[in-house]
């Protein structure tokens, strides 16, 4: 198997398994508007900003919601509002955020999860 495949097959398998765990949207849930099933398990950090499949970079939400996040619809979905709706320190995370881009690696390793 090519290591892009197994990459892809964790990637699934990690999702997978946070959707398992959080069935609903988490931003539905936090906003008051319930449980919403949710569709897709968005990365906070985005894969190719080095974030992984690691469950604190993952949020589980529905189609609208996830719209929000990319920037598609309003009201917008900042990192900091994901991070607050999962009870996350904000200010631990964006200096986790910083060392990614700075290419700390002691930050990549805290971030131990699938790079996906
Ligand atoms: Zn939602
Ligand atoms: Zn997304």
């Amino acid at each position: 198997m090519k290591n892009w495949q197994k990459k892809r097959k964790e990637d699934r398998k990690a999702q997978e398994a946070y959707w398992k765990e959080h069935r609903n949207c988490e931003v539905c849930l936090a906003e008051g508007r319930g449980k919403v099933e949710a569709v897709e398990v968005h990365e906070i950090i985005y894969k190719s900003g080095g974030g992984k499949c690691i469950p604190e970079n993952e949020i589980s939400t529905c189609r609208p919601d996830h719209g929000r996040m990319h920037f598609l619809r309003g009201p917008f979905l900042e990192k900091e509002d994901l991070w607050r709706i999962k009870n996350l320190d904000i200010e631990v995370m964006q200096e986790k955020l910083r060392g990614i881009r700075r290419g700390n690696r002691e930050e990549l390793y805290k971030m131990k999860g699938v790079k996906c």
